[in-house]
């Protein structure tokens, strides 16, 4: 099968054809329909997060079962998946928290790439999961059966990007009616927390980006004011939104450190900020340990929305089927394989939302 392979940080990937291993016990194979680029892939791609080994990218997939290992009972050759990075044993401590984003367990595939060069050398599956491929190798925890209806294109998006900006409101967060709601960051990720805060009767919920087409599609996805971040007094303007009082939740999306500082200063008493961007590897913000707690603050971490796929991705595709939610909005580019690299050129405009390698 044909995968894109990034070599080194920085260079243009190169599709190439590659070795998948069969699925072992508990695995599945998917054929994969499309797989959209997130800003994960991208900050990988371009070493953000560490040294590059030959490794495929690329985790926000949605295909069709085409093998099923021992042991894999629920899954059968023909099922519409969703392909995403959330592994899951089902039985150690996280697990059994509730928190699957978190689990530790052993498999296989931790420690053995179902990837390799036709002679041999190993590739790296990345974000456990290597979906700018034809096809992926994966555990059977992280698909999710689509109806059959759903188109894959679409549903490919849920993966990551819905399921984090959701997750991050609904789960993490725990947002309430009528609480005020700043969501750093409009991309994908912070264009479904958007959704969910106004979904769930935050109001207001205000987006908070740098680039003016971001605010446009935060407007369409719910957004009841815009702020760009770049203007004179991002701070003073979104207090102002809310008589002076600071938001109940800011829900930073983008992995920069100033947008970390932003919620703090716009938090306000009783209010939780939540994390859900990753900055680069080694990235410290400042905060003024004091003020949280007079102000009775919360820091909220949030690794993939906080979700569980099993009670999350039916959720959300019910409220799709209902028309309450928008996914086809969110796909701003479709792109083959070959051109990948113009693909992740295109993600990284600053009016595209979701960018998809269709196959
Ligand atoms: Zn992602
Ligand atoms: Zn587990």
């Amino acid at each position: 099968m044909r995968a894109a392979i990034c070599y080194e940080a920085g260079s243009p990937l190169r599709v190439e054809e590659l070795a998948i291993d069969e699925p072992g016990l508990g695995e599945v194979r998917v054929r994969i329909a499309a797989c959209a680029i997130c800003h994960s892939d991208i900050a990988y791609i371009k070493g953000l997060w560490g040294p590059i080994v030959p490794t495929v990218f690329g985790h926000e997939a949605a295909g069709v079962v085409e093998a099923v290992g021992a042991g894999t009972v629920d899954l059968t050759v023909g099922d519409p998946v969703l392909v995403t990075l959330i592994r899951s044993c089902g039985s150690c401590r996280s697990c059994g928290r509730g928190l699957p984003v978190l689990c530790d367990g052993g498999f296989r595939l931790n420690g053995e790439s179902p990837l390799r060069h036709p002679d041999g050398r190993p590739v790296a599956q990345g974000l456990r999961t290597g979906g700018f491929a034809e096809q992926v190798t994966v555990h059977a925890s992280q698909v999710v059966g689509l109806p059959a209806e759903m188109s894959l294109e679409t549903a490919s998006v849920v993966a990551c990007a819905v399921l984090t900006g959701y997750g991050s409101v609904v789960h993490t967060a725990a947002v309430e009616p009528g609480s005020a709601v700043a969501v750093i960051g409009c991309g994908g990720v912070g264009l479904n927390a958007v959704q969910a805060a106004r979904l769930g009767g935050a109001d207001p919920v205000i987006a908070v980006d740098v680039a003016e087409p971001k605010l446009r599609a935060a407007e369409r996805f719910g957004a009841t004011r815009c702020v760009n971040s770049m203007g004179p007094d991002p701070v003073a303007a979104i207090r102002a939104m809310t008589g002076g009082a600071g938001v109940d939740y800011a829900v930073v999306t983008v992995g920069a450190t100033a947008a970390v500082d932003l919620a703090f200063a716009i938090t306000g008493a009783g209010g939780g900020v939540v994390l859900v961007g990753m900055p680069a590897t080694g990235a410290l913000a400042a905060f003024d340990p004091g003020t949280i707690a007079n102000l009775n603050q919360r820091v909220l971490g949030s690794k993939m929305g906080t979700v569980r796929l099993e009670r999350d991705v039916p959720a959300i595709l019910e409220l799709y089927r209902a028309g309450r939610w928008k996914l086809d909005e969110l796909i701003t580019g479709r792109y083959p394989l070959d051109a990948i690299n113009e693909a992740i050129a295109a993600a990284q405009a600053p009016d595209s939302l979701r960018t998809l390698i269709v196959n």
